[in-house]
């Protein structure tokens, strides 16, 4: 079992003169056997958070719990739990052999051989059996982080805590591991928590992320749903790629009026947007905007300053009234830097956010 709670979890880092609220009262629960991915900006407090799971840091305030039993402040080797780090962390003077039978050497009474046994399993596994007489300054990359992560399952911890482990790998190892670890996670059924700063780790690894800014939850949920019903302003920003592109506009009767164009809405979007402020950000995803055709209500006209062709789609690159947005279209559709054209944001797809909250109201 392996189901871990934070309950209104703390951490403020007090420097002398200066106070940090790295993590600021997070409610989180990861079920037995999920994966949850944490994702959010630099600085936004997703290590601290690992961090306090793994017991490496001591909580402010709150409790963690881990199967209804409290764990707050217990030691890190009290927890059953493995963590896996960005750089490796291996002990550069033994061999892979030795690197993942560590753990169970000083934590277990298993024998020599039954240890042995267990390495050259997990070694398998991760398809490192040929390397278990070399040192890590042997190893590349990509093999180095297998011995990390052979360290950790070897334990079959009731909790994997994975700190960007990909980020120091080149971009085609990382797409290889990460389906890798996605494999070995659900054939484990480990609870695991990954911290990520990347997009499509966030995107595609995990059963469900959890968007942290600023040391606070701002969503938590399947990613697909943070990324078509982001509550926030920030969450739509922050999760995909590229970003949402954020028009402010004004209520003006049955209009929402930007300093360039006027956006006629249906009854449906006032209805919606009834109990906001009447000053709004409209939202649109690149791939969502469309170029006009005759008779395009909301056709906006402006010049494509540059263009990105990227094979299927190529991205366009427009201003209006100063500010850059970006459209994603079809890449047989040849378009040209310095194009006059018109862009419609069809308003099915549009996204309405509370211009003081940043919250979503459509
Ligand atoms: P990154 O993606 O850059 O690793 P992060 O989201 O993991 O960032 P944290 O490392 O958790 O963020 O840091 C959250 C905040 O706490 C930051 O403002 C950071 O400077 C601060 N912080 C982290 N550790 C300490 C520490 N030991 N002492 C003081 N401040 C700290």
């Amino acid at each position: 079992m392996g189901r871990l709670q934070l309950n209104d979890l703390t951490k403020v880092f007090d420097s002398g003169d200066n106070e940090i609220v790295a993590v600021n009262d997070l409610n989180l629960t990861v079920e037995d056997g999920d994966f949850l991915v944490l994702v959010g900006p630099s600085g936004c407090g997703k290590s601290t958070t690992l961090r306090c799971i793994a017991g490496l840091e001591h909580a402010t305030s709150g409790q963690i719990t881990l199967d209804d039993r409290d764990i707050t402040y217990k030691k890190p080797k009290e927890r059953d739990m493995a963590m896996v780090f960005q750089n490796y962390a291996l002990y550069p003077h033994m061999t892979v052999r030795q690197n993942i039978g560590y753990g169970l050497k000083i934590t277990t009474d298993l024998s020599k051989g039954d240890i042995n046994d267990r390495v050259e399993r997990t070694a398998e596994l991760l398809e490192i059996g040929d390397l278990l007489e070399k040192e890590p300054s042997d190893l590349s990359g990509g093999q180095q982080q297998r011995v990390a992560l052979g360290r950790a399952i070897i334990r079959e911890p009731e909790v994997f805590l994975m700190d960007e482990p990909l980020s120091n790998l080149d971009a085609k190892l990382r797409t290889t591991m990460r389906t890798e670890i996605q494999q070995l996670q659900s054939d484990m059924d480990i609870t695991t928590i990954y911290v990520t700063h990347d997009q499509t780790e966030a995107m595609t690894m995990g059963d469900r992320i959890a968007v942290l800014n600023e040391g606070e939850l701002q969503q938590v949920g399947e990613p697909l749903v943070c990324y078509h019903q982001p509550k926030n302003r920030f969450v739509a920003g922050f999760i995909g790629s590229p970003s949402m592109n954020f028009l402010s506009v004004h209520r003006d009767g049955e209009t929402l009026a930007h300093e360039e164009f006027t956006y006629h809405i249906s009854d449906t979007t006032r209805d919606a947007i009834a109990d906001a402020s009447d000053d709004l950000t409209l939202g649109i995803r690149p791939e969502h905007i469309r170029l006009a055709e005759s008779g395009d209500q909301n056709a906006v006209e402006t010049t494509i300053e540059v263009v990105e062709p990227m094979g299927e789609v190529t991205y366009a690159y427009f201003q209006i009234g100063g500010e850059t947005y970006t459209a994603s279209i079809d890449g047989e559709r040849r378009i040209q830097a310095d194009e006059t054209v018109h862009v419609v944001f069809p308003e099915e797809k549009i996204h309405v956010f509370d211009g003081r909250t940043g919250e979503a109201v459509k």
